[in-house]
């Protein structure tokens, strides 16, 4: 079914809004410092359709550092550059059943890797980036995140300095990955680029329109670009489906039915393949990482706009 008309999808964001704005349920993330400073109301909802057009409501333009939203666009350009089968051998497919930074995971990962939407096995992804140095394998991938997005994607440099501080657990995945053959190369060089991806600077509106290239198979319904093929599309939305959502992938299902991803700086991506991507930025996350108000839009836009993958009608 297409989604409702242009109209009607812009006031039930202005309903969902309203039911969920004085929800102040949550903390913000203790992870790195500088994202410890983000407003705890904002809060902003963006829709884009594979029709190309856009639907917003509240802080939908207010930036936040994208942080593990980033991972399935990463393995998207990954999945592109070196073929899907490549990284399933070398990174999975699966669920960890872990939190997203667990080190336990890449030790049960001896017999079986991780997947590409944890801190591991987006490490892991973004050591196969081509190139030589860290500044060429940087360009290569912030060009083509910026591609997904449609637009050039900033850095916000203090908070990448504030996780640079605290990126002990990462440099020490990598190096026990690096001693598995899981990453190539120099680990630091890994988790300097990862770090790197995860302070982009992104709006919901961003959000939304990076979802909606997965959305509508790879094809970019702004800038008419293919970004990826659409093979790579449906890979991606499927380890969305596993994975995205951290331990809490399970009960996302059940109360969205969509392929999403969340990131600890607020926001949330969350695809209805063929139709259209909802881009939701708050910073109060729940216990697993996930947005509070991120989680409780997508359930109520699902409902209300009809997008429930599991629904039979
Ligand atoms: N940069 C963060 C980290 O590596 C991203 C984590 C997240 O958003 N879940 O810990």
């Amino acid at each position: 079914a297409a989604l409702p008309s242009g109209e009607s999808v812009t006031s039930f964001l202005t309903q969902v809004h309203e039911e969920f704005a004085a929800d102040d349920d949550g903390e913000l993330s203790t992870v790195a410092p500088a994202l410890g400073r983000a407003d705890p109301a904002h809060f902003g909802l963006a829709v884009l359709g594979v029709d190309g057009q856009l639907h917003e409501h509240g802080d939908s333009r207010v930036t936040f550092t994208i942080q593990s939203v980033v991972k399935p666009f990463t393995y998207a350009l990954l999945a592109e550059e070196l073929g899907v089968d490549l990284l399933r051998e070398r990174v999975g497919v699966n669920a960890t059943g872990l939190p997203f930074h667990s080190a336990q995971a890449v030790e049960v990962g001896i017999a079986g890797p991780t997947n590409p939407l944890v801190n591991a096995g987006a490490i892991a992804t973004v050591s196969h980036i081509p190139g030589e140095g860290v500044e060429e394998r940087w360009r290569w991938v912030r060009d083509g995140l910026s591609r997904f997005a449609g637009r050039d994607l900033g850095l916000d440099e203090e908070t990448l300095d504030s996780e640079r501080e605290v990126s002990h657990r990462n440099l020490a995945l990598a190096h026990l990955m690096r001693s598995f053959g899981t990453v190539e190369g120099d680990p630091d060089d890994a988790v300097e680029i990862y770090t790197r991806t995860c302070a982009l600077e992104v709006t919901a509106a961003d959000l939304a329109v990076m979802g909606a290239v997965l959305a509508d198979g790879g094809h970019h319904p702004v800038t008419g670009e293919r970004v990826v093929s659409e093979e790579v599309a449906r890979v991606t939305l499927a380890l969305m489906l596993v994975a995205g959502m951290y331990e809490s992938s399970g009960e996302w299902l059940i109360d969205v039915g969509m392929p999403a991803k969340s990131g600890i700086g607020g926001g949330i991506v969350t695809v209805s393949p063929g139709r259209c991507a909802l881009g939701t930025y708050s910073p109060l996350l729940d216990g697993t990482g996930n947005s509070v108000r991120g989680a409780l839009s997508a359930a109520m836009l699902s409902r209300s706009l009809g997008l429930d993958l599991l629904a039979s009608e």
